[in-house]
């Protein structure tokens, strides 16, 4: 199955009907980048195996009794299907009732199985899946309202209260994944109808939320909607989706608040709000005068992403400056070295300055894939590695992280310590991870590059062709590289026509070093690199060679003093990749490694492990065991003993049998 010419022409996302003004750089869809080696073999693994396994999970919850209208209404509980003892052990306390609750955001976690099915039909074809996702298309058609409504929970399980509580109830965020779902669907099947489907209830929001004298001046808890009526826009070209998502960001926050005066309309106490501030969901203040990340991690990021939408949209500087500030308090305070966030489990979110602690990390999966959202699209307003850099350690970190090699089992949770007990497991009584890190991976792509008027930037590395036309002219960009493995890139291009644009390369800033030849003569980084980028114009011909090395140096990472929880301690990267250390590759308990600062850390090839991975190792020190046998405190310390130290990339950790996994090591 191949997309149609004219869906691939819609992909472009130009806004053609609107006459606004080319906008600085957009993402190349999908299909457009052929992806190999790392990424590949991950967005491989969604295609033969995610995929059906977040569909066959979605029927197993009895999301589609939810919503097929020919089905009677499953009320707020139905049994759930009892767990195998196998099972059990996988999906540990989460999800081990005889019953299971229908939840409100299950049109969520349908939309972005039928994103991820989408993405993953460009690289594999299934036309099984393709009829499973026809077939639940076919549901959400025969459930919309003539008025365009189309909410599985209010039409089925909570009829008569549509847009009665934003605040709490997901109504605008479900919406929001089934648009991006059917925007997904269109690009890569062709096919219109939930396309269309969507775009009528789009309408109809429009028609009840806005600034118009008699509509409602609300916008959702959970953002999500936001960015998701910019595809929706694009994609279609229709300016009143992006108005409207506009109009969401600008809302956000404004007093009189709007979820006051909802709460009050429906008979409740605004001050009995569950999470007790507003910074919960980001409305505690409008959003242009926000300055410090706070409240619900996966909420932030993607507000973020929808604001950084809207300013690349609009121009909108007053956005940007905000964004920036967010930016700032993010990554100089709150994020993990694994490009993970939100460390508390009680707000599924952040906390205070600094208070990153490692074994009770929550660090949710959307968290990571949010910030991955978030970093892409502040590069729509100019190639920055300030962003780029951040996307990267996101995307080889902490988000994937949360699947399992093989694609077919789950993290919600990435911490970045383990006595062994934290364990992937099939499925989540909340699902939302699952298929987000599904959708990331499969349209992978896309994170590649950008393009501009008369400029392509290269914010990712590694085996891919992609294809585009700049100034009329096609053009396709291979490269070759074994990156993250390894930091030379060759890439060529080949324009049908010599064409001039201006080439950006990402420079990393955890390369110490870096070489650049255009055709086999040197170019100067030190001329050519700005905000992180190398910029090489000049008039492209078929078969132009660039060549990049980026110095791959092992680094000893340290945390800011004022993270206590990292007091003394030292983390192992290279390139793009943090570094754990697991029990199975090392013969001592992992907190009594202590690696010397003096002892030489070593990279080594292991092609049979992993499915391919560096290590690192090191001559460590491990406290001994002896005279400890009884009592718990003495006088004299601990002797010491040498032992040999493995680390693996972090994202590949709990692939083997369960044990113990460490990240910042004792630094000696
Ligand atoms: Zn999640």
């Amino acid at each position: 199955m191949t997309a149609s010419p004219s869906a691939r022409t819609a992909q472009t996302g130009t806004l053609e009907k609107t006459g606004k003004p080319k906008l600085a750089f957009r993402p190349l869809p999908v299909p457009q980048v052929d992806v190999h080696g790392f990424w590949g073999d991950r967005a491989d693994a969604v295609a033969a195996r995610t995929a059906d396994i977040l569909y066959d999970r979605c029927v197993e919850a009895r999301m589609l009794e939810q919503i097929d209208p020919d089905r009677p209404s499953p009320g707020l509980v139905i049994p759930f299907h009892s767990p195998s003892p196998d099972e059990a052990e996988r999906q540990g306390a989460e999800f081990t009732g005889s019953t299971v609750t229908t939840q409100m955001f299950w049109d969520s976690d349908l939309g972005k199985t039928i994103e991820t099915a989408a993405y993953s039909l460009y690289r594999r074809k299934n036309p099984e899946l393709e009829k499973k996702i026809d077939a639940v298309i076919d549901m959400y058609g025969r459930l919309q309202q003539p008025d365009g409504y189309l909410s599985s929970w209010y039409q089925r399980i909570q009829p008569g209260l549509r847009w009665t509580n934003l605040r709490d109830c997901h109504e605008l965020y479900c919406a929001g994944h089934l648009i991006e779902g059917a925007v997904a669907y269109y690009q890569a099947t062709g096919k219109r109808k939930f396309l269309d489907i969507m775009c009528r209830y789009a309408d109809h929001i429009a028609s009840v939320l806005g600034p118009e004298p008699g509509k409602k001046k609300g916008y959702c808890g959970h953002e999500e909607i936001e960015l998701a009526l910019v595809k929706l826009a694009r994609v279609t070209g229709e300016q009143k989706y992006m108005e409207l998502a506009k109009y969401f960001i600008d809302q956000r926050g404004v007093e009189p608040h709007y979820f006051d005066e909802e709460a009050r309309a429906r008979g409740a106490d605004p001050k009995a709000y569950h999470f007790k501030t507003y910074e919960y969901n980001q409305s505690h203040k409008p959003v242009r005068e926000q300055d410090k990340v706070v409240g619900h991690a996966v909420r932030a990021m993607y507000l973020y992403s929808g604001m950084a939408d809207i300013a690349t949209e609009y121009g909108d500087d007053t956005l940007r400056t905000a964004l920036d500030r967010l930016w700032d308090d993010l990554t100089s305070k709150s994020l993990y070295i694994t490009g993970g966030l939100g460390p508390s489990a009680h707000n599924e979110g952040f906390t205070s300055d600094y208070d990153l602690p490692n074994e009770s990390a929550y660090a949710e999966t959307c968290a990571a894939v949010g910030l991955v959202f978030w970093a892409s699209r502040m590069l729509g307003m100019g190639p920055n590695a300030r962003y780029a850099d951040m996307m990267e350690r996101a995307l080889y970190n902490g988000s994937i992280s949360g699947l399992s090699l093989d694609g077919s089992l789950f993290f919600y949770e990435n911490p970045l310590e383990s006595r062994g007990a934290h364990n992937r497991w099939k499925w989540h009584r909340c699902p939302c991870c699952p298929p987000n890190i599904g959708r990331m991976v499969a349209s992978i792509g896309s994170y590649f590059y950008s393009l501009a008027d008369d400029a392509i930037a290269v914010h990712l590395y590694g085996d891919s062709t992609a294809r585009f036309d700049i100034s009329g002219v096609p053009v396709s960009l291979t490269q070759a590289s074994r990156y993250p493995w390894d930091g030379a890139v060759g890439i060529t291009l080949e324009p049908q026509a010599p064409v001039e644009f201006t080439l950006h390369l990402r420079i990393p800033a955890w390369s110490a070093s870096a070489g650049l030849t255009v055709n086999g003569d040197a170019v100067s980084l030190a001329d050519v690199t700005s905000d992180g980028y190398a910029a090489i114009r000049r008039i492209w011909k078929k078969g132009d060679q660039v060549r990049l090395d980026l110095e791959m140096p092992i680094e000893r990472l340290y945390a800011n003093p004022q993270v206590r929880q990292d007091a003394g301690r030292v983390a192992l990267s290279r390139g793009p990749l943090i570094y754990c250390v697991e029990a199975t590759d090392n013969d001592s308990q992992l907190h009594r490694l202590t690696l010397p600062r003096t002892a030489s850390v070593e990279a080594q090839q292991r092609p049979e492990l992993l499915g391919g991975v560096v290590t690192l190792s090191a001559v460590a020190r491990s406290d001994a065991g002896d005279g400890w046998q009884s009592g718990l405190y003495r006088p004299e310390p601990p002797a010491t003993a040498e032992t040999r130290l493995t680390a693996i990339p972090y994202f590949a950790w709990d692939n083997r049998e369960p044990g113990e996994m460490l990240v910042w090591l004792r630094d000696g």
